[in-house]
């Protein structure tokens, strides 16, 4: 999942930024308002963290006109203690949580996890596959009660992957919400992360759970009772 922190403290920036890629999220930093704008429009993030204090445009500015174009990513805003008046413009601008600051990386940590929630159809922190099972809060993988050992990369991929389940996802999109900015993409890189992927969730003679859709990408789907694999180009 990839987050989009728009904050012009650098030190705060950078903590968070440190602290969400250790989440094993893709992370780019806006360091004012009108980047911000720039690059939420640009890339579909999963989530964005807002400060509200930020030269060029102020973080209400900045969500004015995110919400005003149609977008609906869900915004954390960052406030000081004592504006009570930007928490209030700011939820009835259309953010979806704030955090005042100073606060601990714990819980800003929870409060993403809890808005990636709401835009997935998995509600729990727990999310599964047949029988594969990611829980996000310690970021482990497990398929059939067997812990799976995972890359960062390969965690955000499967994240990204199971909270679409059934969704067809081209390579694009899932470049989009894995990776970000400052990670060096060549053209085949989502071919050989799905490759290793599946070596690692694979188990002997059960269904693959990621399929490839040709021309267009790959979707993970729940194992149906029928053995239809005609999807499949790469057996
Ligand atoms: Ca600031």
């Amino acid at each position: 999942m990839r987050i989009l922190v728009i904050e012009d403290e650098k030190k705060v920036a950078s903590f968070i930024r440190k602290g969400l890629s250790e989440e094993m999220y893709a992370v780019d930093v806006a360091g004012d308002g009108e980047l911000g704008v720039q690059m939420a429009t640009e890339t579909q993030y999963d989530a964005i963290i807002l400060d509200v204090m930020l030269p060029k445009k102020d973080g209400l500015q900045v969500l004015r006109e995110l919400r005003s174009s149609g977008s609906a990513t869900p915004v954390l805003m960052l406030t000081a203690r004592a504006s009570t008046q930007d928490r209030v413009t700011g939820l009835d601008l259309g953010a979806d949580d704030y955090l005042t600051k100073p606060f601990h990386f714990e819980e800003l940590a929870a409060r993403v996890r809890s808005l990636l929630r709401r835009t997935s159809t998995e509600k729990t922190t727990m999310l599964t596959c047949g029988d594969l099972s990611l829980d996000t809060v310690t970021h482990r993988a497990y398929r059939g009660g067997k812990e799976i050992d995972l890359t960062t990369k390969e965690y955000s991929l499967l994240e990204y992957l199971i909270r679409n389940k059934g969704r067809v996802l081209s390579r694009s999109l899932i470049q989009q919400h894995v990776w970000s900015y400052s990670f060096d993409t060549e053209s085949n890189i989502i071919d050989v992360y799905v490759k290793r992927l599946r070596g690692k969730i694979n188990d002997e003679g059960k269904q693959r759970l990621i399929r490839s859709i040709r021309g267009v990408g790959y979707v993970m789907r729940e194992p149906d009772t029928d053995s239809d694999t005609s999807e499949d180009d790469d057996e």
